[in-house]
């Protein structure tokens, strides 16, 4: 069994459990290196404490899980088939009784609850979620590389989108420029929703870009990832469109203060809240501490949003390898939003930035 399976059968061990059922997509990838979006089929994978695990998908993905590195079993089942009773037979070929059983309760549906239920009649549920997100925080030289690439693709991606800028652009065609750039580079799938927002646009942190044209004097704020060998990049930056006002360049240099401040404060042992405090308190003290209203930060991996949670309550201790976003905002509703964001991994005594692409005011003539 690969390294992840032998720490989540230590962990069953530990606990008494007897099996963990997993189904979401992203912890079966992490588990097993098959990544299978089987849309409303089952997909899954059963571990044991000491027993072979096994996994269970479309019959057609067969071969794509093999390929894929699973040297395990794969149970393949067909649109008429039923895998549950695939499912249990190979789970009692393997073991008897089951006392207690992982499973991803966010994840679960009723109708699948229902199912696995009768499969482990009388069984205690517990959550495997957790067990799974404290491994996946913690990531591995491989892993890191992958982030640094697909960093880089996000850089990229930035750059493409401030050459795109011009009066009377809209969002979606420096969004469409940008994604196409991207897709000429391989990159097939977007970590989440591209935005491209402009003027007043940016100061909802969760707008939606549309037909809005760029005009001389507007912020244009971009937040994109990419997905790059199943790990997700994200990364914001703020670009001015020829001159703005005193009040947006405030604005601006206070997110920035705040983000290059919470960075420098980075390093293992340090608490997250340490970190979210370092740029809320900053960006409170210059006056604009109703104007930001998330977290600094979350976790990024398999995941576009995974622990640790950067937030003001958060004690959890920055460890190494584990990588996150700084992401500090100011959101002034009708007039501007600025949010400067990168994508870190913590080293043995500080921070490693993935995200590289200049954060000091770009002025786009
Ligand atoms: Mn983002
Ligand atoms: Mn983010």
């Amino acid at each position: 069994m690969n390294n992840r399976l032998q720490k989540l059968s230590q962990w069953m061990k530990d606990h008494d459990i007897q099996v963990s059922f997993v189904t979401s997509t992203e912890n079966v990838f992490y588990l097993s290196g098959f990544f299978s979006d089987p849309h409303e089929r089952l997909l899954g994978l059963a571990v044991f404490q000491d027993e072979e695990p096994f996994l269970v998908c479309p019959a057609m993905e067969k071969e794509d899980a093999k390929n894929a590195g699973w040297v395990h079993e794969i149970i393949g089942y067909s649109d008429i088939q039923n895998p549950w009773e695939f499912i249990e037979k190979s789970i009692h070929n393997r073991i008897g009784k089951i006392g207690k059983a992982a499973i991803e309760k966010e994840h679960m549906n009723v109708e699948r609850y229902e199912a696995i239920m009768k499969l482990f009649n009388g069984a205690e549920f517990v959550s495997a979620e957790e067990k799974l997100r404290k491994l996946r925080m913690v990531k591995d030289e491989k892993e890191l590389e992958i982030l640094r690439e697909a960093c880089e693709l996000a850089d990229f991606a930035i750059q493409t989108g401030c050459a795109e800028i011009q009066e009377g652009k809209t969002e979606l065609d420096v969004l469409a420029a940008v994604e196409y750039a991207l897709k000429k580079k391989g990159v097939n799938e977007m970590s989440f929703s591209t935005m491209v927002l402009t003027g007043s646009n940016g100061a909802s942190p969760h707008g939606t870009p549309g037909m809005t044209k760029i005009q001389k004097g507007d912020l244009v704020l971009f937040d994109l990832g990419v997905v790059w060998n199943g790990y997700c990049s994200d990364i914001t930056r703020t670009v001015a469109y020829g001159d703005i006002n005193d009040k947006q360049k405030e604005i601006y240099d206070t997110v920035l203060k705040a983000q290059l401040a919470a960075v420098e404060k980075s390093k293992p042992g340090v608490p997250c809240s340490e970190i979210d405090l370092t740029a809320r308190n900053l960006i409170a003290d210059a006056g604009y501490g109703g104007y930001f209203p998330h977290r600094l930060g979350h976790g990024l991996g398999v995941s576009v949003h995974e622990y640790p949670s950067l937030t003001e309550t958060n004690s959890l201790l920055l460890e190494e390898g584990m990588v996150f976003t700084i992401e500090p905002g100011i959101y002034v509703p009708g007039a501007a939003g600025v949010r400067i964001e990168d994508d870190l991994a913590v080293t043995a005594d500080g921070v490693e930035i993935l995200t590289k692409f200049p954060k000091e005011l770009q002025i786009i003539k």
